[in-house]
C-alpha cells in the first residue's frame, strides 16, 4: 500500500471526501469527528490553526500489523508538518523561532477511554529558552514545558498523574502560593527537573515525542477502557481512531489572550443564545478542568468585543452549515481568535424540543427533519415531574448527590425513607410522600410501590423487578445503586460515609439516575408548550397510524385528549364494578341464584354505568370510544376464600367466648359462610383461563346486556345534548366466532330496543379484542361478526407463550432475559416473531373479508416506540396506550412513516 494517502492536512478536506465517494458521514469515518469538522471548517475559512490528520485507515493498519505504522504514513507525516512550517513561518525544533503542536485523539463519535490530548509537543531543554526569549515571557515558556512533560508522562509514557500534582502542591506550598500561576520562573525550572525524573523516557527531539504520541493514540482504540465502552455502547471495533496534530496557540500568553467552550444555543433550555465559559490568560484544559472558576460568555462581549463579534458571527455560520446546535473550542492568542473544535453540541430533553422547532423556523431543516431529531424518550421528560435545577445544582454543592444507579423509570421524586413496603404504606396514608428503599423489591412489595412516589434498590438492573414494576406504574425508580449500604434491622443506611435513617427526606431522578439526600424542588415541564406542540402537531401531520388512549375516567379521557388522543382505545369497565359504593351490589348480584334478585341487582347498576359513560362521551366529543364489557371472573369481586376462611374462625371464636352480641355474630358467620361456599363454587384452578370474558357474557348474559344498555341510554342521551358519539363495543377474549354471533345477536338486539325507545339512531361498531392465538388464526372468520379488531396485546403474550406474566415476571422471566434466552421482555416490546406474526395474520385475512375492518391496539405495548413501528408495519389503524404516553406514540408513529419513506 505504499501509495495510500495516510494524511489528509485540514485543508485537504476536499481530498478525503473524494475518496470516500462525496459523503460527509465517510469523511467522519476516514478523519474521525474532530479531524473532519477542522477539515471542513478550514474549507470554510474559519480561523483554524492549521495541521493534519491521520486516518482511521492508518490506526487500523498499525493495528493489524502488529503495531507498526504502514509504510508510506510517517513520510507523509513529515511532508505535512513541512507544510505547516510553512503556513506558519515556524519550525519544529528550531529554538530560534519553534513550531508547537498537539496531538488529539478523535474517533467517529466521542468516546471516552481515548487517549487524551499532548499539547506543546516540540519543547525541549533547548526549544524552551528560545521561547523564552522569543516571547520575552520565560514564566510562560517554562509553564508550557512542565505542562508537556507533565501531559507526556502520563498520557503518553503512563506515569501515575499524582506523581506530578505531588511536586506541584510542594512548590505551591513551599512559595506560598494556591494558583500554578504565581510560581517563579525559578520554582518552574526546578518543577520541570522533577517532573523528568517521574516522566522516565521523555524524549527531548521533537519528532520523537510526536512519533511517540501518535502511536500512543494509536494504541489506546484498543486499550481496555476504549473496547470496554465500546463494547457498552455497541461501537464497531473496526472503525479505528484518527490522530491530528494542529499547530498550537496559546491563551496563556497575557491578559489580551483567553480560552473557552461555547455552544452556540443554551444546551438547557434551548434559548437561541450563545452560552458557554471562558477564561482569561488560560490554556485549554483549564476551562473544563475547573480548576480556575471561569467566567460566562457574555463577559467576553464586554471585554473583548471584536473577538466576541467575530466568535458570534463564526458559531452562527457553523450553525447554519452543519444545520444544528454547535458545540465550540475556541482560544484567543493576543487578540487573535481561533477555533479549535466544533461539533454538535448535548443538550437536554428540552432543549432538543425547542432547538429542532426554531431550526425548522429558522430555515435551516425540515419539519420531517425536526420529527426524526427528537427521540420518544425525550418527548416522556415533558410528561413526569423533573427536579428544579437551581436546587439540583445548590445540592450538588453541598455534596447532597450521594448517589447513581440505573435510570430504570423517569422522572423526579421527593419523599422520606421508607425501608419497607408496610411503612411506605403507613407512612402514605399519613399523608407522607415516600420513597421506597429496598435491597431489591419482589412482588409481595408491590403495595408499597404503588403508596411511594419513587424508588430505589441497592441491587438488580434494568430488567430487576423494581425496574420493570415502577415503569409499569410510571413511578421514578433508580436501581442498582450500588453505593447504598442498606441496614434493614437497624433502619438505616449508609452511602459514602454517611448514616442516613428513616424518615429522612431523599429526592432521585429517574431520568438520569441520580439519588440526593434532602428535599429538592421539584416542577413539572410544561406540556402546552410552544415548541412541544409545534413539533407534535409536525409529528401528527406525517403519521398514518391514529393515536388513542386507554382510559376507564372522564378525567384520563379528558387528560388524554389535551395529549392529543383521537379516541378512547380501551376502557376498561370492571373499574367502575370495585368503587365502594358499588360493589356490594355487585357482589349480591353475583351471589344471588334468584333470577329476579339479579335483575333487580343490575338494574341498580344500570345508573352507575350510565353516568360514567355519558362522562367519556362528553369527553370524547367526536371521537370513538371503546368500550370492553366486563372481563375478569366473577371470584374477583368477592373476597379472597382465604381471607374468609380467617374471618369464619375468629367469628367462631368470638361466638365460643360467649362475649359480644351473639345474635349478631351469627347472622354474620351465615353470611361469611354462604359467600365462602359461593366463592367454592366459583373458584377455578386456571381463572385466567376460566369463565371470564366472552364467556361470562354468554352465560350471564343478563350481564352485558345491562352494560350494552348503559352504554347506549348515555350515548343517546349524549347525542340528545349535542354531543358527537361513536361508541365502539368490545367483547373480550373470543376464540370462536359462534361465541361472537351468540353474544353479539343479544347485545345488538339491546341496544337496538334502547335507540328504539330514546328516538335516537347513534352510529355504533361492535368489535372483539383479540387476545388468544386461536382468535387471530381465525381472523377471517372472526370479521364475519366483529366489526373491528383491537389486539389485548397483554394477554394475547401471555396466550401465545403460555406465560402468565404476574408469576413470570416476578420469577424466571428475568433469568431468561439475562441468559439472553429471550432477546427482551416481550411484555415490554411486541415479540415480532410470534405475537407480531399472529397480529400481521389477523389483520390481513380480517381484512380479506371485511374490507373496512377497523384494527388497533390497545396493550402496554401501543406506548412503546418499537411497537408503534412494528404496527405500523402491520398496517393497523391505530394504536392505544396510557394518557401519559399519548405524546409519545404520536412522535414514534410519524417517526415510523418517516423512516418507511425514507
Ligand atoms: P478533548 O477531546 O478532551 O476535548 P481536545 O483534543 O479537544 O480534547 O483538547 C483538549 C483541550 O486542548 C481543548 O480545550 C482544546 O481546545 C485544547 N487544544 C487542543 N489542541 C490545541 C492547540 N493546537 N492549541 C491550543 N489549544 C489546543
Ligand atoms: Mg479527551
Ligand atoms: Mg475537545
Amino acid at each position: 500500500m505504499p501509495d495510500t494517502k495516510w494524511v489528509y492536512a485540514f485543508d485537504e478536506v476536499g481530498d478525503a471526501e473524494d475518496k470516500v465517494g462525496g459523503s460527509w458521514d465517510g469523511v467522519r469515518s476516514l478523519l474521525g469527528g474532530k479531524g473532519a469538522n477542522l477539515g471542513e471548517m478550514t474549507r470554510l475559512g474559519v480561523p483554524v490553526p492549521p495541521g493534519f490528520t491521520v486516518s482511521t485507515e492508518a490506526c487500523n493498519a498499525y493495528a493489524a500489523a502488529g503495531e507498526t505504522f504502514p509504510e508510506g504514513m510517517w513520510d507523509q507525516v513529515t511532508e505535512a508538518l513541512a507544510k505547516v512550517e510553512q503556513q506558519t513561518g515556524k519550525t519544529f525544533g528550531d529554538a530560534a523561532n519553534p513550531l508547537l503542536v498537539s496531538c488529539r485523539s478523535g474517533a467517529k463519535f466521542s468516546m471516552p477511554g481515548m487517549m487524551d490530548t499532548v499539547l506543546n509537543i516540540g519543547l525541549n531543554d533547548e526549544v524552551v529558552e528560545g521561547m523564552a526569549t522569543l516571547t520575552g515571557d520565560a514564566r510562560f515558556a517554562y509553564d508550557s514545558y512542565r505542562r508537556l512533560i507533565q501531559m507526556f508522562g502520563s498520557v503518553v509514557l503512563g506515569a501515575p498523574a499524582e506523581a506530578f500534582e505531588e511536586v506541584l502542591t510542594g512548590f505551591r506550598a513551599k512559595a506560598g502560593v494556591t494558583d500554578d500561576a504565581h510560581l517563579s520562573v525559578d520554582a518552574l525550572k526546578q518543577i520541570v527537573a522533577r517532573f523528568k525524573e517521574i516522566a522516565k523516557g521523555f524524549p527531548e527531539t521533537p519528532i520523537e515525542q510526536l512519533r511517540l504520541a501518535t502511536e500512543a493514540v494509536f494504541k489506546s482504540w484498543n486499550g481496555k477502557r476504549a473496547v470496554d465502552y465500546r463494547n457498552a455502547a455497541h461501537i464497531a471495533h473496526d472503525l479505528g481512531t484518527a490522530v491530528n496534530v494542529q499547530t498550537m496557540v496559546f491563551g496563556n500568553t497575557g491578559e489580551d489572550s483567553a480560552t473557552g467552550v461555547a455552544m452556540s444555543r443554551d444546551g438547557s433550555t434551548g434559548e437561541n443564545h450563545i452560552e458557554g465559559d471562558w477564561l482569561v490568560n488560560a490554556q485549554g484544559e483549564d476551562v473544563v478542568a475547573g480548576i480556575r472558576a471561569t467566567t460566562p460568555i457574555a463577559q467576553l462581549a464586554d471585554e473583548m468585543p471584536d473577538v466576541y463579534q467575530q466568535f458570534a458571527e463564526i458559531s452562527g455560520r457553523l450553525e447554519k452549515h452543519y444545520r444544528d446546535m454547535q458545540d465550540l473550542e475556541f482560544t484567543v492568542e493576543r487578540g487573535k481568535l481561533w477555533l479549535l473544535q466544533t461539533r454538535d453540541g448535548k443538550r437536554t430533553a428540552q432543549a432538543a424540543v425547542r432547538i429542532a422547532v426554531d431550526l425548522v423556523e429558522d430555515g435551516l431543516i425540515s419539519k420531517q427533519e425536526a420529527v426524526q431529531r427528537v427521540s420518544p424518550e425525550q418527548i416522556d421528560f415533558f410528561l413526569h415531574p423533573q427536579l428544579g435545577g437551581d436546587s439540583r445544582a445548590a445540592a450538588a454543592g453541598e455534596g447532597n448527590l450521594i448517589a447513581t444507579g440505573l435510570n430504570v423509570s423517569p422522572g423526579a421524586a421527593v419523599g422520606v425513607i421508607a425501608f419497607d413496603a408496610d411503612k411506605a404504606v403507613e407512612m402514605a396514608a399519613e399523608g407522607r410522600q415516600v420513597i421506597l428503599v429496598r435491597p431489591e423489591t419482589k412482588p409481595d412489595d408491590v403495595h408499597g410501590m404503588l403508596a411511594a412516589e419513587g424508588i430505589v434498590t441497592s441491587r438488580g438492573g434494568r430488567t430487576s423487578h423494581a425496574a420493570l414494576v415502577a415503569r409499569q406504574f410510571g413511578k421514578p425508580a433508580v436501581v442498582g445503586v450500588a453505593g447504598l449500604d442498606i441496614d434493614l434491622s437497624a433502619r438505616t443506611m449508609e452511602v459514602g460515609g454517611r448514616v442516613i435513617a428513616e424518615g429522612e427526606w431523599l429526592s432521585i431522578d429517574g431520568t438520569i439516575g441520580e439519588v440526593y439526600f434532602g428535599k429538592l424542588d421539584t416542577f413539572i415541564p410544561d406540556i402546552s408548550d410552544r415548541w412541544l406542540s409545534s413539533l407534535l402537531d409536525w409529528a401528527d401531520s406525517f403519521r398514518r397510524l391514529g393515536v388513542r388512549a386507554n382510559a376507564d375516567y372522564p378525567v384520563d379521557a379528558e387528560r388524554a385528549r389535551a395529549y392529543g388522543a383521537e379516541g378512547i382505545g380501551l376502557c376498561r369497565t370492571e373499574h367502575m364494578f370495585f368503587e365502594a359504593e358499588r360493589l356490594p351490589i355487585v357482589q349480591r348480584m353475583i351471589m344471588t341464584e334468584d333470577a329476579a334478585v339479579r335483575r333487580q341487582a343490575l338494574d341498580e347498576l344500570l345508573p352507575y354505568q350510565r353516568e360514567d359513560f355519558l362522562g367519556l362521551f362528553k369527553a370524547m366529543d367526536g371521537l370513538p370510544v371503546i368500550i370492553r364489557l366486563i372481563d375478569p371472573p366473577l371470584h374477583e369481586f368477592l373476597p379472597s376464600f382465604e381471607d374468609l376462611t380467617v374471618e369464619i374462625a375468629d367469628l367462631k371464636i368470638r361466638l365460643a367466648s360467649g362475649e359480644g352480641d351473639a345474635e349478631a355474630i351469627r347472622a354474620e358467620l351465615e353470611d361469611k359462610e354462604q359467600i365462602r361456599e359461593r366463592v367454592e363454587d366459583l373458584r377455578e384452578a386456571n381463572p385466567m383461563l376460566g369463565l371470564r370474558g366472552v364467556r361470562l357474557g354468554i352465560m350471564i348474559p343478563e350481564l352485558p346486556r345491562m352494560q350494552v344498555r348503559a352504554i347506549f341510554e348515555a350515548a343517546c342521551a349524549a347525542q340528545k345534548e349535542g354531543v358527537t358519539v361513536i361508541p365502539e363495543v368490545m367483547i373480550p377474549l373470543t376464540s370462536h366466532v359462534n361465541e361472537l354471533r351468540r353474544l353479539k345477536a343479544i347485545l345488538t338486539e339491546e341496544a337496538e330496543s334502547v335507540m328504539a325507545e330514546q328516538g335516537v339512531q347513534v352510529k355504533y361498531m361492535m368489535g372483539t379484542m383479540v387476545e388468544t392465538p386461536r382468535a387471530a388464526l381465525t381472523g377471517a372468520r372472526m370479521a364475519e361478526e366483529a366489526e373491528f379488531f383491537s389486539f389485548g396485546t397483554n394477554d394475547l403474550t401471555q396466550t401465545t407463550f403460555g406465560i402468565s406474566r404476574d408469576d413470570a415476571e416476578a420469577g424466571f422471566l428475568m433469568e431468561y432475559i439475562e441468559q439472553g434466552i429471550l432477546p427482551e421482555n416481550p411484555f415490554a416490546s411486541i415479540d415480532a416473531d410470534g405475537v407480531g406474526r399472529l397480529i400481521k395474520l389477523a389483520v390481513k385475512e380480517g381484512r380479506e373479508t371485511r374490507a373496512d375492518l377497523e384494527v388497533g391496539i390497545c396493550g402496554e405495548h401501543g406506548g412503546d416506540p418499537t411497537s408503534i413501528t412494528l404496527c405500523h408495519g402491520y398496517g393497523l389503524d391505530y394504536v392505544s396506550c396510557s394518557p401519559f404516553r399519548v405524546p409519545v406514540a404520536r412522535l414514534a408513529a410519524a417517526q415510523a412513516a418517516l423512516a418507511e419513506a425514507n
